[in-house]
């Protein structure tokens, strides 16, 4: 059906992610969660801010299915496959949203989410009958040379150079008769549609771009799209929560003792069906009871083979995880174990750069302390360690404002 009163808008998001390695469990950064929901969501919701009603088309990589959820792409069309290379995946792209027939397109980069609004107006606003081809364009403010075999050859003259950036826009129909004759000539290399365009003799109109649209290339990046993504959350009214959390694991010989995310030479393990880190259960039940979120035998049920000898860190991992969906962050944490041995004091930064690393917080938020009970008790009388932990968050606050 004709929607020609729609700009349609491609969200190129078929990339395979290899340069950015973005997170050690091999998410692709376009799915990279960031402050709770994935970073193409981020790049979508930019769009829903612009004033404009966009249809959106999602154009994915055909292997990223686990990757993506009912958040991934919000309003938009179902997503379809990408090709072997961008330009091949923006055809795909056209192709789908070729029964909508709109006026006008925006092809976008998934990985730009710091599009803003007025980034996009001026885009959408110089596109007309004369404007087929609109480019958004940012002078490099670096010095540029010529890469020859020692990698700096002659310097070129930033007037001289332009980077391109997305979101680029076209008329729909003149973009798809490009890209069908590009494929149709067999070139399938253009690494942007103004590229396309121009190969086809079309003119291209240059707007102002911005310097803060960047790609998220790099995982610096992705920590980067964290921070400036957080600071849109800022607007909402955040509460503070804490939650504690106790565990007691018994010692058993011929086990490794873990404690804390930590390796600790001693004679005795502690027993249990996973590692039996009894500082990060302790610190895992103290997060979930701040989140309310039931309790760790809830999420890993001892009696699930698949947790039998896991590292405790996931499911400490898991919870932070579970604050960040949220919308949340972790103030700070603070555990005690409570044993006549081993001795804790040699381990303790160690302990707490380790559960730092597992939360990504700073090692300054994460307290670590021992105890032993005068001898009395099980943990006075070495049959086993005990710990409690409490945790403080933040989380958008629930209240609906009156
Ligand atoms: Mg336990």
């Amino acid at each position: 059906m004709p929607d020609r009163q729609r700009i349609g808008l491609v969200i190129v998001a078929a990339g395979s992610g290899i340069r950015a390695a973005a997170g050690a469990n091999g998410v692709p950064k376009q799915y990279a969660d960031v402050g709770g929901k994935p970073l193409v969501a981020w790049t979508i919701g930019a769009f829903s801010d612009a004033g404009h009603d966009f249809l959106v088309q999602p154009v994915i990589s055909a292997g990223h299915g686990q990757f993506i959820g009912a958040d991934s792409f919000p309003g938009a069309l179902p997503p379809v496959a990408g090709g072997a290379t961008r330009q091949q995946s923006v055809l795909n792209g056209l192709e789908a949203l070729q029964a909508h027939d709109p006026k006008f397109i925006l092809v976008h980069d998934a990985v730009r989410p710091f599009v803003e609004p007025d980034l996009i107006a001026r885009v959408v606003g110089a596109l007309d009958d004369d404007a087929p081809a609109v480019v958004p364009v940012v002078r490099p403010v670096d010095t540029l040379r010529r890469a020859d075999a020692s990698g700096l050859g002659e310097i070129v003259s930033r007037d001289e150079t332009a980077a391109c950036q997305t979101p680029q826009g076209f008329r729909f129909a003149d973009l798809l008769a490009a890209h069908r004759r590009a494929a149709d000539a067999g070139l399938h290399d253009f690494t942007d549609d103004a590229a396309v365009m121009a190969w086809a003799g079309h003119a291209l109109t240059a707007v102002e771009g911005a310097a803060g649209n960047t790609k998220v290339t790099l995982p610096g990046d992705l920590a980067l799209a964290r921070l400036q993504l957080a600071g849109a959350m800022k607007g909402k009214s955040m509460e503070t929560r804490t939650g504690t959390g106790f565990d007691v694991h018994r010692f058993a010989a011929g086990r490794e003792l873990w404690l804390c995310g930590v390796k600790v030479p001693h004679e005795l393990g502690l027993s249990g069906h996973s590692d039996a880190d009894v500082g990060l259960h302790a610190l895992t039940d103290a997060l979930l009871g701040a989140l309310a979120d039931g309790d760790i035998g809830q999420h890993f049920p001892p009696s699930d083979p698949q947790w039998k000898d896991a590292r405790s860190d996931r499911f400490l991992a898991d919870a932070a995880h579970r604050v960040a969906r949220r919308g949340g962050r972790i103030v700070n944490v603070d555990v005690t174990l409570l044993c006549e041995a081993p001795r804790i004091g040699p381990h303790r930064d160690s302990m707490r750069a380790a559960i730092a690393a597992i939360l990504g917080i700073d090692a300054a938020r994460v307290g670590v302390k021992a105890t032993t009970t005068e001898g009395l008790g099980f943990a006075g009388r070495r049959e086993g360690i005990a710990a409690q932990a409490v945790a403080t968050i933040e989380v958008p606050s629930e209240e609906t404002a009156s």
